[in-house]
């Protein structure tokens, strides 16, 4: 069991604010500040260039991995962190056509986040190699696997409305068909358990600044089942991912297991930040932490469901089909949004018309989602969104 009155006092809150979107970036956890100063003063200010050995700094990629691994279910040793969830996509989608061999097709969905895509987009046309990128609906991904597909490139929860892919279903259907599976936790890791190894996928990735609460910047993760990890050849070939780094050979050789998806020098100070984070996540039970989550999701839904007819349930009402987020359609959600941020509720807005609310029961409980429901319900009865000073719309959404 975990005590989720005890995780929240461990966070930094803004004071007076309901904080409903540790979904998109996780809130400060206290004991932050303290780890990145340690890191700064005693590791970096002190050890200098020695820190790469003496404080473990090297070590630290795949240390923090192993400890994320437990969150998705990962075999120790398969996870390593570096650069942006972007870059993961395009390591893991690279990797994975290598193994596809001679099939050209690759299948998403259209509820996949853009930069997904885009980096699919992107890696076909360097290949040059005829790959096709097929972006169907999501309710009719499992009528795209065939004899054709090369790889199933999936977002386990969809970013705007929460829907959760099956896992296990759809890569066992992918492996039967002869595909690789590359899934992308992204809103998946932190949010609800996830089995990595039991869902037989080929390869995962995700971000730490979600809800992980690893901060702004904080570095992506990439799994790569064992079966698979010694034979696939990155197509990111940098230094730190090579089988002797401090060698300077000058011919690339992959290094041993999951490090060959190290690409460069790792953010150290990045690291740190995520290490105090995830101090608190080794004490969560991710059982506990879904039936929280569904709990606090379901107490809003019905909430704002009685107060709010005007707001359309986005996310898919049986729980055991949604991630830990809930969205609800408006016209003017933007101006909505706005207007409930102005009152101290924030959640975040997302086009066309996505009012999308996070639920992290490390920091969030029953009281704030009823603080949440009664400021949604001014905002909406007494149409308080119908203010031109929430129209103006700001550069991140
Ligand atoms: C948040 C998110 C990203 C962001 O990628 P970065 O490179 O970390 O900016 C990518 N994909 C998905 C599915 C996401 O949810």
């Amino acid at each position: 069991m975990t005590d989720f009155a005890a995780t929240k006092a461990l966070f930094h809150l803004p004071e007076g604010m309901i904080y409903l979107d540790g979904n998109s970036l996780g809130p400060l956890p206290k004991a932050t500040a303290a780890r990145v100063a340690q890191t700064v003063n005693d590791e970096w200010g002190e050890m200098v260039i020695t820190g790469w050995n003496r404080a473990g700094w090297m070590a630290q990629p795949s240390a923090l991995g192993d400890r994320i691994g437990r969150l998705i279910g990962a075999e120790p040793g398969h996870v390593v962190l570096g650069d942006t969830l972007s870059i993961k996509v395009y390591q893991a989608l690279a990797a994975a056509i290598d193994l596809a061999g001679d099939r050209k097709v690759i299948v998403t969905d259209s509820g996949n986040f853009p930069s997904d895509i885009y980096m699919a987009e992107g890696l076909i046309k360097s290949l040059g190699r005829g790959h096709e990128l097929r972006v169907v609906a999501p309710e009719d991904v499992a009528n795209h696997i065939n004899d054709d597909l090369a790889v199933l490139m999936l977002t386990q929860v969809d970013y705007r409305t929460g829907r959760l892919h099956d896992m296990p279903t759809l890569t066992q259907a992918a492996h039967a068909a002869g595909a690789v599976t590359v899934w992308d936790l992204a809103h998946s890791a932190g949010a609800l358990a996830v089995d990595v190894a039991g869902s037989n996928a080929d390869f995962a990735v995700g971000c730490t600044y979600k809800y992980l609460n690893g901060g702004p910047g904080a570095p992506a993760f990439i799994y790569v089942a064992p079966r698979h990890v010694d034979r696939c050849q990155p197509a990111l070939s940098g230094w730190l991912g090579h089988e002797k780094p401090f060698a300077f050979d000058l011919d690339y050789r992959p290094g041993a297991g999951i490090e060959r998806m190290r690409v460069g020098t790792p953010p150290v100070l990045q690291m740190a930040a995520l290490d105090a984070a995830m101090d608190i996540w080794d004490t969560v039970d991710m059982a506990a932490l879904r039936r929280a989550s569904i709990a606090l999701a379901e107490q809003f839904i019905t909430g704002v469901e009685a107060a709010c007819p005007m707001l359309t349930l986005a996310s898919p009402r049986d729980a055991a089909q949604r991630g830990s987020q809930v969205s609800f359609r408006f016209a003017d959600g933007y101006a909505a949004m706005q207007a409930c941020i102005a009152r101290g509720l924030v959640g975040d807005f997302r086009a066309p018309d996505i009012m999308r609310f996070g639920f992290t029961p490390l920091f969030i409980d029953a009281g704030d989602v009823g603080r949440a429901i009664a400021v949604i319900a001014d905002v909406m009865q007494n149409r308080l969104w119908d203010d031109p000073v929430y129209q103006q719309r700001a550069a991140v959404t």
